[in-house]
């Protein structure tokens, strides 16, 4: 027997397999889960468009106010990662892990952050783990982190829990507003969110290339997603203008993809308010 099949020590691998197929079988079937309940509206989003169905729902404004969502009874501006389980305030993978220093501090300081988190399962964490050639535990990691640099700016730490071990997000949302936060309105799609407003171009693409791997990989959705229930990309945009350019960005990541990946997109009620008043006046 060749030494690879571990002799009599088989039942030990053995055993340990059995168990994870029986932790896949579970987690899949709560992936089928996460993902049916959101059929329905995705369904409206595809048939309609996010624009259309942001509409529909009532007090839109909240999802841009981020006093509604905040990390603790205190923090509204709290930088924390693209997840869609943990949103709260300022968007960054790894709530900024993965940045320059400079690009860090553009955030921090253009975002007039309050404060910095970290949270468990974070894929982000991952990465940095692996880019810098570190070992140990990626969620320690990213706490130390985080605790390290909420120490050099002089401001809170907050770690945060997830709701499910893995990721359920139909959406990433590419929010050009700083102030979004899908949490704020019920009936708005868990989702990635990318802080496009606080970051340039090339580190926010890359964290969409980030999602969609995530999402498309052992921790996401995975085989649920296809053509037909596509993986959306949705600018939140504060104006027209920005929306069309936003949208232009994000083609350059869906162009190789194919349809399984769309672009869609809203603008915040405050600015199409604003829009609508000028017509009239105009
Ligand atoms: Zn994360």
């Amino acid at each position: 027997m060749p030494p690879w099949h571990g002799g009599g020590r088989g039942s030990t691998p053995r055993g340990s397999t059995m168990k994870n197929m029986e932790t896949m079988h579970n987690s899949n079937s709560e992936k089928i889960v996460a993902f049916e309940n959101q059929q329905e509206i995705m369904g409206k989003i595809r048939e309609d468009g996010f624009a259309e169905y942001a509409k529909t729902l009532p007090n839109m404004a909240d999802a841009f106010d981020l006093e509604k969502n905040k990390a603790s009874s205190e923090l509204h501006r709290c930088i924390c990662c693209m997840d869609g389980r943990t949103p709260c305030g300022i968007h960054s993978a790894g709530s900024g892990m993965l940045l320059s220093d400079a690009e860090f501090n553009k955030l921090f300081e253009e975002s007039e952050a309050d404060s910095i988190s970290s949270h468990t399962g974070c894929g982000a964490a991952k990465i940095y783990a692996e880019r810098n050639g570190l070992s140990g535990d990626p969620d320690e990691i990213a706490k130390q982190w985080a605790q390290e640099k909420a120490k050099e700016l002089g401001v809170p730490y907050v770690h945060l829990e997830v709701d499910k071990p893995f990721h359920y997000e139909r959406v990433c949302y590419y929010d050009g507003t700083g102030n979004f936060n899908y949490k704020g309105v019920k009936g708005l799609p868990p989702g990635f969110v990318v802080g496009r407003k606080f970051m340039e171009k090339g580190a926010s693409l890359a964290e969409v290339g980030v999602a969609i791997n995530i999402i498309f990989g052992d921790h996401g959705l995975g085989g649920l997603l296809n053509e037909e229930n596509p993986f959306v990309l949705a600018v939140v945009a504060d104006n027209q203008k920005e929306m069309e350019e936003l949208k232009k960005e994000l083609e350059e990541v869906v162009k190789t993809l194919g349809k399984k990946v769309t672009i869609n997109g809203f603008i915040s009620p405050k600015e199409e308010e604003e829009t609508k008043i000028s017509r009239i006046a105009a």
